[in-house]
């Protein structure tokens, strides 16, 4: 059985470019959109961004960027972020943004995979980017790093350039536009962003996000939030929003699809006002949320939990918030509702929002008036149909029906913010993107697993797929067990996730060569190594042999009740 959302909604045919710079009133795109929440007097307009990415885009090009090469940016968020992102797509050239907390060879990954031939880096990441960039042969002439936009650049290590040395002058981009798309084919065809994820199994992949794929994910959040229900409530909430106008708290990073397509695209759309961190702390977020005035929250579950708890979060005003969304990985109905109860004003729950990045950012998602009952993820968005396929997997068990007896299974999307493919990756492709002749629909395997209540709402009860999510950040266990393989003690290894109050972690599962190697020599290598969310934090368990399937295949949900080798774990 199919599932569609009951909203079908026209996607405009366009360049992403083209898109942003003709969204809003010409007001709008005169007053001051971002704001460093740090220091609010620097901020800039859509129509000064427009001539920014322009400068950007030209200067990519004149350093001989040809369409279709990609651009690496490793960095936090900062200002700038959106012009560099949109500067890239203009060039006609592929954005892929990595974590400035990635390990040197976590970037070498992202760097080789992607093929990228041009680097800009955060000031957190700079000497990471020139060590990579000397492993792989790069010239440090093709790294440019982060200065303020306004001031004489600070010097930089190896005399690296700053970014702004290749902006072309203002004077040379009066004449100077992007190329234009105007058929849909092209749209769909024409990448403009590659962000990683694992998907279903293995290592971090590039997911291939389109020109299509953004407007579509952009325009099918702005519809949603655009939702205003027939009640008093409904009303005045909109009325309330007219006079404020919306006001967005960037806390959560844009180098992933959801900081991404939340700041860098929704906003617009909804005219919103964004203020960026440029460090996520507990106490700023809520500073932030307060003096600013923030109309919107985009948060994660580990800022929920905080929020939830924290005992100073009482002693701020959070009464602007009119919508407060949740997404990225579960969260508890128990610690939205506090959240709610704790600090929201009556009517504003936190609502529950599910997407990946294959399907560019969201897949469900509520109306800001829809009522939620703290433990769906919302209805499909407008133009996606979904189906649950039934679960054959020995390993995942018996459960084939949720406590009111609908049919549970592992949910297929299909709708046009469904990513391109892998980049460079045919075989994982065709393996996650699957394609029915009879109805000419692709379907994306999500490898998570789910029902739909009768209203059509969708329930996420666990996941078929490898991933684990740590803080709302993709780790990969095959990574990890990569990195723990590599170590000369080790025969094998598979690791899993474990639950640790709210939140899930890696564990791993080792088989030793000798008995020397111990837990703590093994946790140090791997911090050395990855960066700090995929540490093995769920600890580290000796075991006799990895349960692995006919064909290599690691059984990870038996993991749990593998024979121990020894009582030393942790
Ligand atoms: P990412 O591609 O990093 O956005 O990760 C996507 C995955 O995060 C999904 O496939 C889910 O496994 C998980 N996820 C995202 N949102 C939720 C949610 N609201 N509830 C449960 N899992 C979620």
């Amino acid at each position: 059985m199919e599932y569609h959302s009951p909203h079908k909604i026209p996607i405009t045919v366009s360049d992403i470019s083209s898109f942003i710079f003709s969204a809003g009133s010409p007001a709008f795109r005169k007053s001051p959109l971002y704001f460093d929440a740090e220091s609010p007097t620097k901020c800039y307009s859509l129509e000064q961004a427009e001539v920014m990415v322009k400068r950007v885009a030209k200067g990519l090009q004149d350093l001989g960027m040809k369409p279709g090469e990609r651009v690496l940016l490793v960095s936090g968020n900062q200002l700038h972020f959106p012009v560099l992102l949109w500067g890239v797509i203009a060039a006609g050239c592929i954005f892929t943004g990595c974590t400035p907390a990635a390990s040197v060879q976590e970037l070498e990954y992202q760097l080789k995979d992607s093929g990228a031939t041009l680097i800009l880096s955060g000031p957190e990441a700079v000497h990471k980017a020139i060590e990579v960039a000397s492993r792989v042969n790069l010239p440090f002439s093709r790294i440019y790093s982060f200065c303020s936009v306004d001031s004489d650049p600070e010097p930089q290590p190896c005399n690296l350039k700053p970014w702004t040395a290749f902006w072309a002058p203002p004077a040379e981009v009066k004449g100077w536009n992007w190329k234009r798309i105007t058929s849909k084919k092209e749209a769909q065809a024409t990448t403009a962003i590659i962000n990683y994820s694992s998907g279903t199994t293995g290592f971090p992949k590039g997911v291939e996000i389109t020109h299509y794929n953004l407007i579509a994910n952009a325009e099918q959040g702005h519809h949603k939030r655009s939702l205003v229900a027939d009640t008093e409530r409904g009303k005045a909430r909109k009325e309330r929003l007219e006079r404020s106008g919306e006001r967005w708290l960037a806390g959560i990073p844009m180098y992933h699809a959801y900081g991404q397509t939340y700041f860098c695209m929704n906003a617009i759309l909804s005219g919103a006002k964004v203020f960026i961190m440029r460090e996520f702390s507990l106490e700023k977020y809520m500073h932030f949320l307060d003096i600013y005035r923030i109309t919107n929250m985009n948060a994660v579950p580990t800022i929920m939990v905080m929020l939830s708890k924290d005992p100073s979060a009482t002693n701020y005003n959070f009464s602007s918030i009119e919508q407060a969304v949740c997404g990225s990985a579960p969260l508890g109905k128990d610690i939205g509702r506090a959240v709610a109860e704790r600090l929201l004003r009556p009517g504003v729950g936190v609502k529950q929002g599910w997407g990946m990045t294959e399907c560019t950012c969201t897949g469900t998602a509520f109306a800001p008036d829809d009522e939620d009952d703290g433990g769906s993820v919302g209805w499909l968005m407008a133009n996606l149909s979904a189906k649950i396929v039934s679960l054959d997997s020995k390993d995942f068990g018996n459960q084939k029906e949720a406590s009111n007896g609908r049919k549970i299974g592992e949910i297929w999307l299909s709708g046009p913010n469904v990513m391109k493919g892998y980049f460079s990756k045919p075989k994982e492709t065709a393996e996650t993107l699957i394609y029915d002749e009879r109805t000419g629909k692709r379907w994306l395997r999500t490898g998570d697993i789910g029902y739909f209540d009768a209203r059509g709402c969708l329930f996420i009860v666990d996941r078929l797929k490898e991933l684990i999510k740590v803080k709302g950040l993709q780790v990969a266990p095959a990574e990890i067990e990569a990195v723990l393989l590599l170590h000369p003690g080790v025969q094998d290894a598979a690791v899993a996730a474990v639950k640790k109050g709210e939140f899930e972690y890696p564990r791993g599962y080792v088989v030793r060569r000798t008995k020397e190697l111990s837990t703590k020599e093994l946790q140090e290598w791997v911090q050395e190594r990855l960066s700090r969310h995929k540490w093995l934090v769920g600890g580290i368990s000796f075991i006799e042999l990895v349960p692995r399937t006919a064909s290599g295949k690691v059984k990870r949900r038996e993991l749990l009740n593998a024979k121990l080798a020894s009582r030393e774990s942790k």
